[in-house]
């Protein structure tokens, strides 16, 4: 009986050892169970984050920002409250990348979003939509508060960006658009439309910030629909060239002219240059269109010399034609196909142009004067730039600018500031060209400064082609002379 007992005391212990270690066992895959669910978890948070927060800055993106606002409007809604959203965009950013390259552009990016954060309340939301593109959601925001939000975040840009121990300083601005929950939209696409809008207003009046009115999206409507007229025109044909005629003050050499493009819209009848021409520079248009202007103009050039007249045109150009690869290259097939003689065709370009990228500016009408083909500086005295500094640029002619000539009658300072070019430019071996000429007395004074041509209403407006030419062949017969 005892051995009996012994046994199964001996058995039991074997069993509670067995026992404690199996729970050792499931206590251990218990811990590896329990590591393995906070690792999920962990990579799920990862993932979420990632799916909701911009890579390079770590702030929040569109998709949750649309969460976020959704959320605040119910809020604002049932309290009757109000909210903002703000949409910046970084001004000239691109030629940070540019010029630095895109890591040195991204730290600039991480320190924007840094400084803004700084000026935020934790309550608002401020994401990066891409590029230097931010946006920001003001819950229980209105207005008058919005205001003071821009100025925060302005002043923050007003110390230069500095990045990698100070080597290097940049100073950015911002344009900004704002739209208000419920006044002018209340679903957060729309209004993220209105703040878009808004700031695209801003960019194109060169205001930091501008807020949402609601016949903004019907001019962005009508725009868009008229930055397609215009590809269309300029495809098929639908623009036409206006000639206006520079007359020389001395001598009897003939007149040249300059071409200008104008557009008679099918349904809204003539549209000015003034709107068209800032808007074909804004989408890129202004590159066909231009090129469309030169064969014009080169084959209607040609035409005139064919015919024996052996006038010279000046065409404009855009900065944006200067930064195509291939822009001499089509230049020297233009004046090939029409067999031209360098001296045909003048390039006009202006002044404020030239000084946006100075050192390529140079570059290109380096080429240019290697085919002799002449350069003009169109609006001269806009442009803050040194008649010196146009000698390196390898240029032949001035158009000084129509306001300092029709300020003449009333202004004694812009007579002295006409003389100082014409003798200026002079000196520098330039030809000088007065544009805005409106009567006999402006003719008489130019003619007396040795300005050598003009052009303006007085000599005559701009002509279909039809009308330049009988209005040349007029003055040859005749020699038309103020
Ligand atoms: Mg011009």
């Amino acid at each position: 009986m005892n051995q009996k007992i012994q046994m199964l005391q001996a058995e039991l212990r074997i069993l509670e050892k067995k026992y404690q270690q199996l729970g050792k066992e499931v206590e251990i895959s218990n811990d590896a169970l329990r590591q393995r669910t906070l690792e999920l978890e962990r990579q799920k948070n990862i993932m979420k984050h990632q799916a909701l927060h911009d890579v390079l800055t770590g702030l929040p993106n569109r998709t949750l920002l649309i969460e976020r606002a959704q959320q605040s409007f119910q809020i604002a809604r049932r309290e009757n409250a109000c909210c903002c959203l703000l949409m910046i965009d970084l001004n000239r950013f691109k030629e940070v990348n540019d010029t630095l390259g895109y890591y040195k552009g991204d730290l600039f990016l991480k320190e924007v979003a840094q400084r803004f954060r700084l000026q935020l309340r934790s309550s608002d939301t401020l994401a990066r939509l891409g590029g230097d593109k931010f946006i920001v959601g003001l819950p229980y925001t209105n207005a008058t508060q919005a205001k003071e939000v821009i100025k925060k975040l302005l002043r923050t840009l007003a110390s230069p960006l500095t990045i990698l121990n100070k080597q290097h300083a940049v100073q950015i601005s911002a344009s900004m658009g704002v739209a208000v929950f419920p006044e002018d939209a209340d679903h957060v696409e729309d209004l993220i439309q209105c703040a878009e809008v808004a700031m695209y207003v801003a960019k194109k009046d060169k205001k930091t910030a501008v807020f949402y009115q609601s016949d903004m999206k019907r001019d962005s409507e009508a725009r868009l629909s008229l930055v397609g007229d215009l590809k269309y025109a300029i495809e098929q044909g639908g623009l036409e060239l206006y000639y206006q005629p520079q007359l020389l003050t001395k001598g009897d050499g003939l007149p040249s002219f300059e071409a200008l493009v104008r557009w008679n819209h099918p349904t809204r009848g003539l549209v000015f240059p003034d709107m068209f021409i800032p808007m074909a520079e804004e989408t890129g248009l202004i590159n066909p269109m231009t090129w469309w202007i030169l064969e014009e103009a080169s084959a209607q050039c040609a035409a005139w010399r064919e015919a024996g007249m052996q006038v010279c045109v000046s065409v404009n150009l855009s900065a944006r034609n200067l930064k195509e690869e291939s822009f001499v290259r089509r230049v020297r097939q233009c004046f090939e196909r029409y067999q031209l003689p360098p001296e045909a065709i003048v390039l006009e370009i202006t002044e404020s142009m030239l000084m946006d990228d100075p050192q390529q500016a140079a570059e290109v009408l380096h080429s240019i004067d290697a085919m002799r083909v002449e350069v003009s500086i169109d609006d001269f005295g806009t442009g803050y730039s040194s008649l010196s500094y146009l000698k390196h640029l390898k240029v032949d002619e001035l158009k000084i600018d129509r306001s300092f000539v029709m300020g003449m009658h009333n202004n004694e300072n812009d007579i002295v500031i006409v003389r100082a070019i014409i003798n200026l430019a002079h000196s520098l071996g330039l030809r000088v060209v007065a544009e805005g000429a409106e009567d006999q007395g402006d003719w008489d004074v130019l003619d007396n400064l040795n300005c050598d041509r003009v052009q303006g209403y007085f000599v005559s407006r701009p002509m279909p082609v039809q009308q330049a030419t009988d209005w040349l062949k007029t003055w040859i017969s005749d020699k038309i002379k103020p």
